[in-house]
């Protein structure tokens, strides 16, 4: 089963996913994407991203090595595709974490995929969160909230919706959504 966790930036979403893979870890295999934004402090290449070069990032979409991409705050951001089929086709579970223009792309390839989008308590809370993080000028922090107010929108394109109130409940409600997903009937 393809995992899709999505919604705005700075709604917690790496945060979820950390969490969920410290406490289930061993029940699905985490996707790692591929960016072309450098490493903030601390961040591993081949553990919190693959960070490539655009030109790099540039020749995989042209090979056709992408499951999908995006331009998000003028960096590309994408899911190898390799990785995902060979999970899959092993019988694992494979989660992704990726804003909500990828996970629309997803959408439209696999007709199976189980869509929950986070959502942020409210905005202000968001904005609160991504000045916090401090990683962020002014500038990329007014892009990243209009980019949010504009991902909410497309909430209606999901299967279900988590609001990241609190990251154990959140992680959680995300585990007793893949329990289900796991007993429904096939549809054929
Ligand atoms: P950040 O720069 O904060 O690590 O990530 C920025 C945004 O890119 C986040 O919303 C994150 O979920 C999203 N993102 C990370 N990896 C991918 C990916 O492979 N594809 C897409 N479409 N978005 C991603």
């Amino acid at each position: 089963m393809l995992i899709v966790l999505s919604g705005p930036s700075g709604v917690g979403k790496g945060t979820v996913r950390q969490a969920m893979v410290n406490k289930y870890g061993q029940q699905f295999k985490y996707s790692i994407s591929m960016t072309t934004r450098k490493p903030r402090p601390g961040e591993v290449d081949g553990v919190d991203y693959y960070f490539v070069s655009k030109a790099e990032f540039e020749e995989e979409i042209a090979n056709g090595g992408m499951l999908e991409y995006a331009q998000y705050v003028d960096n590309y951001y994408g899911t190898p595709l390799k990785y995902v089929n060979q999970t899959l086709e092993s019988g694992q579970d494979v989660l992704l974490e990726i804003e909500v223009n990828g996970a629309m792309q997803v959408r439209s390839k696999v007709s199976d995929g189980v869509f929950i989008f986070l959502a942020p308590p409210d905005l202000h809370e968001l904005q609160d969160r991504i000045v916090k993080r401090g990683t962020d000028d002014t500038a990329t922090i007014k892009k990243r909230m209009l980019q949010a107010r504009q991902e909410i929108n497309l909430m209606t394109n999901y299967d279900y919706v988590v609001v990241n109130d609190q990251v154990d409940s959140a992680v959680n409600r995300i585990e007793q959504i893949i329990a289900s997903e796991h007993l429904r009937v096939a549809r054929v």
